[in-house]
C-alpha cells in the first residue's frame, strides 16, 4: 500500500498532535521580522525567538509542516535541483519541536515509531547516524530502539552537529536514512557517506544542548530543545516506492503539465529530463514564492524570485518552448497543492499573471542578449580572438538574465571560449554589492540597548480599553544609553510596566501624548517596539525631569488616537471592499495608519478604474452606514483562518491571535486599536489611486473629520472659482468650457491680427527699397515680431522684389535675430549663408544658411546699425 503525500503530511502532524504537540501553521517562506534571512529554510524559523528565549509561547511542543526555500547562504540547493533525486529549491519540512520540554529519549523513540510504526518502513532498511561524541544518543539508538551496531555511524561536526550562529544554542544531530538500494558504485553496507545515492536522508533530530560563548566554550542549555525536520517530498518517494522526488504524486501532475506544453516526453534525453524536473521544482518554487507576497524586482528576494524565474525559462528555452508557458505549469502546481495550500488557488490569477509577464519580459531581453552576443562574437572574429570577456558574459547574465551556461552553449557551437575567472570576479563584485545592501536593514531596531532592556522588562499594552495608565518608569534611555534621570530638554526614550501606548505594528503608527511623574513631563511623539515585548515612549523632556522609579501617569492624546482608530477600521472595511469589488487576489502588501491619513498598498494588475473605485467607496460607506459593532475574539491560528480571516504577508502572528469583525463583512487578524462600530468612522474618502511597484497599486483615504475637511477644502476651491467666474457652481463647467472657446477664437484672432501686421509692415517696408551698386535692398529693424516670424516676410519681401536683398531684425529680450534673403538670380554673388557671416558679426553673433536664405542670432541690439553698414559695403564691394 502506498501513501498519499497528502497522507503522509497529514499522519505525521497527527501523531505528534496525540502526542500533546500544537499543530501549528506554516509560516511565509519570508520570514518574519527577521532580515538577515532571505527565506524560511527550515521548520525552526518560525520558532527562533521560543528556542532563544525571547518569546514565551502557550504551549510546549509543537509540530508543523513548513514551507521551505533554499536558494542561498550555506543551504543553496539551486545547483543540485534537477539533477539530484533529492534536492528541491522549495519542499514542504515536517517537524515536531520541543520548547525545554521532552529530549533526546522521546524524540528518538518518537521518529522511530512513526517510520516504522506509522508508516511501516521496515527496519532493515533504514540507518541512523550520531555525532562523534553523542554516546547518550548513540545508546537510546541501540539499547532502546534496538538499531543493530552496524547500522549506527557516527559523524563529525561538518555532518551532525548544528548552530543557529557563531553563538547562541547548538548542539549534536542524529539523521536516519534509508536504503534506496544498491547503486552501480555503492560501497556495502551502512555508509551514508557513500555518495552513490543509495542511502537517502529523511530526517534530521537536532538536539539543542549547549550554549556556546564568544570564545567557543559551550555550556549545557538549562532546558534543552528538539528540533527536527523531514522532507515529505523525500518520504514521500521512500513511501511511494520511487527513486526520485519527482516520480512521487506531488509532482506527477505538475510533470505532466510541463511535458505536454513543452512537447517533450520524460525519458527521451537525460538532459532535458533535467529540464523538465527544474521547470516542475521552480513553478513550484514561483507559486509558493508569489502567494506569498514575493514580487520580481532587482533586489533581495524579489531578486531571487526573478532568477529561479528566468532559470526555469531558460530550461524551457532548451526544451525548445518558443513561448511563454511557465504560467501553465503554476496552473498546475497550484491544482495540485491547493487542497492543503487554499490561498494558492485563491490567488490563482494574480500567481499566474505575474509569472506570465515576467515571462514575457525575460523572453524579450533574452532575444536582445542573443543580438548583444552575436555582435561580440563578430567582434572577436575581427580582432581574430576566441575568448569571450569576463566582463560582457556577466553583462550578459546581469542585465539580459543570460545564464552562463546559455552563453557557454552558444560560443562552443562556434568553436569560441568565454572568460571564466573575469566572469567570477564580477560575479564576486556583484555579490559584495548585495551584501552590502542588505545587510544595514533593521539593526537600529535590535541595537544592543533595547536587547538587554527586552531581557528584564516586558511592557503590558493596556490601550486597548484605556487611553490613560499609572504605571512606574522602569527604565530612561537617552542617546541610547541607560540613564537614572532626564532632563528638561533631553530627548528621551521612557519605558513603563503598563501602558495605553499603542506601540507601532502592522502599519498603524504609535501613539503620542504624555508621560507626568511629580517632578517633570515628557511629551510623547511615538511609540515603538523594537524587541519582543518591550515598548519604548520616544519624546522630549518637557519640563522638569524624569527617574527611574518614579510613578508617572500616562495619558494618549485622546484626538489623535481616535482619528487613528476611525483610519485603522476605514482601513479594514477598504480591504473588505477592495477585495469585493477587485477579486480576492487583491492582497495586502502593506498600510500606514496614521491620524491624519490612511494608506493601503495591494497587489493588483491593473490601475483601479473610476467606476471601481466608486464602488469601493460606495460599498464601505454602506458599511459604515450600518453601523456595525466591531467584535474582537483571541483564537488560535488555524481557527482564525478556518474562521476566514484574512491574515496578511509577512505580517508575524503568533499562535493565539486576536480576530477584528465588523458585521459579517471584514473578519481580519489584527492588533490594532479600533472602533467600537462602524458608524464611528463617520465616512470613507478615497483621495488617491496609483502604482507604487510592478503588481503593487497604493489606495489614499481618509475619513471623518478629515475626509469631510478635504471635501470642505474642494468646496471652498468651488466656490472661489465661483465668484471669479460669475457662475454658481452648477454652471462652472459651462463656463470654462465657454471661456476655453472664446480663448481659442481670441488666439486665432491675435494671429490673423499678427499676419496682417506683417502684411502691412512688408508693403511699408517694400517701398522702402533702395539701391546699393546696381541691387535692390531693402533693411530694415522691425517691431513686434518674432524671430521666427521674420522668415516669412523676408519671403515676402524677396518676392516683392523680384531681384535683389533683403535683410530683417527683430529685437526680443535683448537678442537680435537677423533673416537674410536674397533673389535667386543673385545667389551666386550674393551668397546670404556667407554674407551673414559677416552681418551678423557685427552684433556679437553667428549664424548660416542657404545661398538664397539664411539667419542669425546675435547679443548686441545697439549695434545693428553697423550690421546694416556691412551688409551695404559687402553689396559695393560685390
Ligand atoms: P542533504 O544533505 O541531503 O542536502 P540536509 O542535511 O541539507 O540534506 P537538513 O538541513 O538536515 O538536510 O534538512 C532536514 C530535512 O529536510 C532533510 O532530512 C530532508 O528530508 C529535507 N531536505 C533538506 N534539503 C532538501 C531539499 N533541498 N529538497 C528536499 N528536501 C530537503
Ligand atoms: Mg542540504
Amino acid at each position: 500500500m502506498s501513501l498519499a503525500a497528502s497522507e503522509i503530511r497529514e499522519l505525521f502532524l497527527r501523531f505528534f498532535e496525540s502526542r500533546g504537540h500544537r499543530r501549528v501553521a506554516s509560516s511565509s517562506l519570508v520570514p518574519a521580522g527577521d532580515p538577515t534571512l532571505l527565506f524560511t529554510n527550515a521548520g525552526m524559523v518560525q520558532f527562533k525567538r521560543t528556542f532563544l528565549g525571547q518569546e514565551v509561547r502557550d504551549y510546549k511542543t509543537a509540530t508543523t509542516s513548513q514551507k521551505c526555500m533554499r536558494v542561498s547562504g550555506k543551504h543553496n540547493d539551486l545547483e543540485n535541483v534537477g539533477r539530484t533525486p533529492r534536492h528541491l529549491t522549495f519542499f514542504e519540512m515536517l517537524g515536531n519541536f520541543s520548547f525545554g520540554d521532552y529530549f533526546k529519549q522521546e524524540a528518538i523513540a518518537w521518529a522511530w515509531e512513526l517510520v516504522t510504526g506509522v508508516y511501516g518502513l521496515p527496519r532493515e532498511m533504514l540507518g541512523v547516524t550520531v555525532f562523534r561524541e553523542d554516546d547518550e544518543a548513540a545508546r537510546i539508538w541501540s539499547e532502546e530502539v534496538g538499531v543493530p551496531g552496524d547500522r549506527i555511524v557516527r559523524l563529525d561536526e561538518a555532518d551532525n552537529f548544528w548552530s543557529m550562529g557563531e553563538t547562541g544554542p547548538c548542539g549534536p544531530c542524529s539523521e536516519i536514512y534509508f536504503d534506496m538500494g544498491p547503486q552501480p558504485t555503492s560501497r556495502p553496507g551502512f555508509d551514508p557517506t557513500d555518495d552513490s545515492g543509495r542511502w537517502l536522508e529523511i530526517w534530521n533530530l537536532v538536539f539543542m544542548q549547549y550554549d556556546r560563548d564568544g570564545s567557543g566554550a559551550m555550556t549545557p542549555l538549562p532546558r534543552p530543545c528538539v528540533d527536527t525536520g523531514a522532507g515529505l517530498e523525500r518520504m514521500s518517494a521512500v513511501l511511494q516506492g520511487v527513486s526520485w522526488i519527482y516520480d512521487t504524486d506531488l509532482f506527477r501532475p505538475i510533470l505532466t503539465r510541463a511535458q505536454e506544453l513543452s512537447g517533450v516526453a520524460k525519458g527521451s534525453d537525460p538532459e532535458k529530463d533535467v529540464s523538465l524536473n527544474v521547470v516542475a521544482d521552480h513553478a513550484r518554487a514561483l507559486s509558493f514564492l508569489i502567494s506569498d507576497g514575493v514580487l520580481p524586482s532587482n533586489e533581495g528576494r524579489g531578486y531571487v524570485l526573478r532568477r529561479i524565474l528566468r532559470r526555469a525559462a531558460r530550461h524551457g528555452v532548451l526544451l525548445g518552448v518558443e513561448r511563454p508557458f511557465l504560467h501553465g505549469v503554476a496552473d498546475a502546481v497550484i491544482d495540485a497543492m491547493s487542497p492543503a495550500f487554499p490561498e494558492l488557488a485563491e490567488r490563482r490569477a494574480f500567481i499566474t499573471g505575474r509569472i506570465r509577464r515576467e515571462e514575457e519580459r525575460f523572453l524579450e531581453t533574452l532575444t536582445h542578449g542573443l543580438g548583444l552576443l552575436e555582435d561580440e562574437i563578430a567582434r572577436l572574429a575581427e580582432r581574430g580572438e576566441r575568448g569571450l570577456p569576463g566582463a560582457v558574459v556577466f553583462k550578459l547574465y546581469d542585465t539580459f538574465g543570460f545564464p552562463v551556461d546559455l552563453t557557454e552553449d552558444i560560443l562552443r557551437g562556434r568553436g569560441l571560449t568565454l572568460d571564466q575567472a573575469g566572469f567570477d570576479a564580477a560575479m564576486g563584485e556583484q555579490r559584495a554589492r548585495a551584501r552590502a545592501a542588505w545587510k544595514g536593514s533593521g539593526d537600529e531596531r535590535t541595537g544592543a540597548a533595547y536587547l538587554a532592556l527586552a531581557g528584564e522588562h516586558k511592557t503590558r499594552f493596556r490601550g486597548y480599553d484605556t487611553l490613560e495608565a499609572r504605571s512606574n518608569i522602569a527604565a530612561l534611555l537617552v542617546g541610547g544609553e541607560s540613564v537614572a534621570v532626564a532632563n528638561e530638554g533631553d530627548d528621551v526614550e521612557v519605558i513603563v510596566d503598563e501602558t495605553p501606548f499603542y506601540a507601532e505594528s502592522g502599519g498603524q503608527v504609535g501613539d503620542r501624548g504624555e508621560i507626568a511623574t511629580p517632578r517633570g513631563r515628557v511629551e510623547v511623539r511615538d511609540a515603538q517596539r523594537p524587541v519582543g515585548e518591550l515598548v519604548v515612549h520616544r519624546g522630549r523632556v518637557a519640563q522638569g525631569s524624569v527617574r527611574v522609579e518614579d510613578l508617572a501617569t500616562l495619558r494618549v492624546d485622546a484626538d489623535a488616537r481616535a482619528a487613528t482608530v476611525r483610519n485603522h477600521s476605514g482601513t479594514h472595511l477598504l480591504h473588505a471592499a477592495l477585495r469585493s469589488v477587485l477579486g480576492p487576489q487583491a492582497m495586502q502588501k502593506g498600510s500606514l495608519v496614521a491620524p491624519d491619513r490612511l494608506r493601503f498598498d495591494f497587489t493588483h494588475d491593473a490601475p483601479v478604474s473610476g467606476e471601481e473605485i466608486e464602488r469601493i467607496e460606495d460599498l464601505a460607506n454602506q458599511w459604515i452606514a450600518a453601523n456595525a459593532p466591531a467584535t474582537v475574539r483571541e483564537m488560535a491560528y488555524p481557527d482564525a483562518i478556518e474562521a476566514g480571516a484574512v491574515a496578511i504577508f509577512e505580517e508575524k502572528y503568533g499562535d493565539r491571535v486576536r480576530v477584528i469583525s465588523f458585521g459579517g463583512f471584514s473578519t481580519e487578524l489584527c492588533g490594532g486599536t479600533h472602533a467600537r462600530a462602524t458608524g464611528d468612522i463617520g465616512l470613507l474618502k478615497i483621495i488617491g489611486e496609483s502604482g507604487i511597484a510592478a503588481g503593487v497599486r497604493r489606495i489614499e483615504a481618509l475619513t471623518g473629520h478629515g475626509a469631510l475637511a478635504h471635501l470642505r477644502g474642494q468646496e471652498r476651491t468651488l466656490e472661489s472659482l465661483s465668484s471669479l467666474l460669475r457662475a454658481p457652481i452648477g454652471e462652472l463647467t459651462a463656463r470654462v468650457e465657454k471661456l476655453l472657446e472664446e480663448k481659442r477664437a481670441a488666439e486665432q484672432e491675435v494671429a490673423r491680427l499678427r499676419a496682417a501686421q506683417r502684411g502691412a509692415a512688408s508693403a511699408d517696408l517694400s517701398s522702402e527699397a533702395r539701391e546699393v551698386a546696381g541691387v535692390k535692398v531693402i533693411s530694415a529693424r522691425v517691431e513686434g515680431v518674432s524671430g521666427k516670424e521674420l522668415r516669412g516676410m523676408v519671403d515676402d519681401l524677396r518676392g516683392k522684389l523680384g531681384s535683389g536683398v533683403v535683410l530683417l531684425a527683430a529685437v526680443e529680450d535683448g537678442r537680435v535675430s537677423l533673416a537674410l534673403g536674397v533673389t535667386p538670380d543673385l545667389t551666386d554673388r550674393f551668397p546670404a549663408g556667407q554674407m551673414i557671416t559677416t552681418v551678423s558679426g557685427a552684433v556679437g553673433g553667428k549664424g548660416g544658411g542657404r545661398p538664397d536664405f539664411a539667419q542669425a542670432g546675435g547679443s548686441q541690439p545697439e549695434r545693428l546699425d553697423d550690421a546694416f553698414n556691412r551688409l551695404e559695403a559687402l553689396l559695393a564691394a560685390g
